[in-house]
């Protein structure tokens, strides 16, 4: 069957038609700038080059009528009709603790996602209205919602709860949530196959580093512990996100600079992490081409970025009383070797070393260590739409 996956942000949407019997995408693409004065939607159907139109899209639900007239076009189409897509699986960020797992999209889950709103202001709202308008475009096809925090629901209260006086979590349910739980999930299962583990009877690090990053602890295949928090602010630096600091700097810069509570998230969450620290940029491929170029900070910036992902590895094979895999992915995770390189020269107390040579590998699922090496260590590309489409019809 072919399900149609929605990822959907304030101002952008992604999407892709996997076809479930294959895996594989029929299209991919994104519709960026909707709401503002020049919009584009950018087509790729699979094995062909992409489609720019310039055009005008004036909210989510003209953006999502482009894209499927995109999938239906005639040139550029790879279905004939709408009859073929048989659901839709949404992306949604954030499920508070309703949502321990993915499920299927009625009026009461609209109404629960939405109570999750205050938690994550910038991301639902705008998942919600990619579910309302794929419901008013596509009537009758089911659709399903599958959500960054589901998989994060399985860590015990020792791992989600703040130092923080317990009405906090009583009242306003103040707790760590982790995000990517999607990729997490995915990545851990694959990585069990790869590795030749039981999932059921495995201790699996799994290092999800893209733009965002986060790290998970999988133990028997259920999340215990993982590095984002109440927000996807904490823990590892990020392309800009600061990650975990000493909440009294923000009392201190507030007074030092008279900045407010906006601001000061603002720097934390767009202006930090190693684009904030090296002053180069957020994208690991600049960070590089400057530490090849001598850049001194840019060369500290990385090394802290190593640095806490190395420290929270070693916090989660304390967690788990060990480890027997830990796996790379996301942008920096699987394509970037000096990352995977460094964060593995913290590794000896585990007993790994990686074969540098296939360290070189780039986006493709690959074991770095030798074939005898207790803990393995791999890349295993994340698919996070693939994920989605597999609950999708896993659900329905
Ligand atoms: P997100 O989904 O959080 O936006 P991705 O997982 O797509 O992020 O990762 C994007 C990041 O991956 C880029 O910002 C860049 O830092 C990194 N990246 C992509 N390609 C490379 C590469 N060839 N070498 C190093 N880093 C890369």
């Amino acid at each position: 069957m072919k399900v149609l996956v929605i990822n959907c942000g304030s101002s952008s949407l992604k999407y892709q038609l996997i076809d479930s019997d294959t895996e594989q995408a029929l299209a991919v693409g994104i519709c960026e700038r909707i709401g503002l004065d020049v919009s584009y939607l950018k087509h790729t159907p699979a094995g062909q080059d992409k489609i720019t139109i310039e055009t005008k899209m004036e909210n989510h639900e003209v953006a999502i009528k482009m894209v499927l007239d995109a999938l239906t076009d005639e040139k550029y189409g790879v279905i004939k009709s709408l009859d073929e897509i048989s659901a839709v699986g949404h992306r949604v960020v954030h499920g508070g603790e309703k949502f321990a797992s993915s499920t299927i999209i009625d009026d009461e889950v609209v109404k629960a996602i939405e109570e999750c709103n205050d938690l994550a202001p910038l991301h639902n709202p705008a998942n919600l209205i990619g579910i309302r308008a794929c419901q008013s475009l596509m009537k009758g096809v089911p659709m399903v919602a599958v959500f960054d925090t589901a998989f994060h629901q399985t860590m015990p209260p020792k791992a989600y709860l703040y130092g923080l006086p317990h009405e906090y979590y009583d009242n306003y349910k103040i707790r760590k949530y982790g995000f990517h739980g999607t990729s997490h999930s995915y990545v851990s299962k694959r990585a069990a196959e790869f590795c030749g583990l039981d999932l059921e009877n495995s201790k699996i690090i799994v290092n999800h580093l893209g733009n965002g990053a986060s790290i998970t602890a999988v133990l028997n295949g259920k999340s215990i512990d993982t590095s984002m928090g109440f927000t996807p602010l904490a823990g590892l630096v990020m392309g800009t996100r600061s990650g975990d600091i000493d909440p009294s700097i923000i009392e201190y810069i507030s007074k030092k600079e008279n900045k407010n509570i906006d601001e000061i998230m603002n720097l934390l969450n767009k202006q930090s992490g190693v684009w904030g620290m090296s002053n180069v940029s957020s994208d690991f491929r600049d960070l590089n081409a400057a530490m090849d170029s001598g850049n001194e900070l840019a060369i500290t910036a990385f090394e802290v970025f190593v640095y806490r992902v190395a420290k929270y590895i070693g916090g989660y094979v304390a967690a788990m009383n060990g480890v027997d895999a830990i796996a790379f992915t996301a942008g920096v995770g699987e394509n970037d070797w000096k990352v995977r390189e460094m964060v593995c020269e913290y590794l000896g107390y585990l007993g790994v070393t990686i074969d540098k040579e296939k360290n070189m590998a780039r986006g493709e699922e690959i074991m770095l260590t030798a074939p005898d090496s207790k803990v393995k260590v791999c890349i295993i590309p994340t698919n996070e739409e693939l994920a989605i489409a597999r609950e999708t019809v896993a659900l329905l």
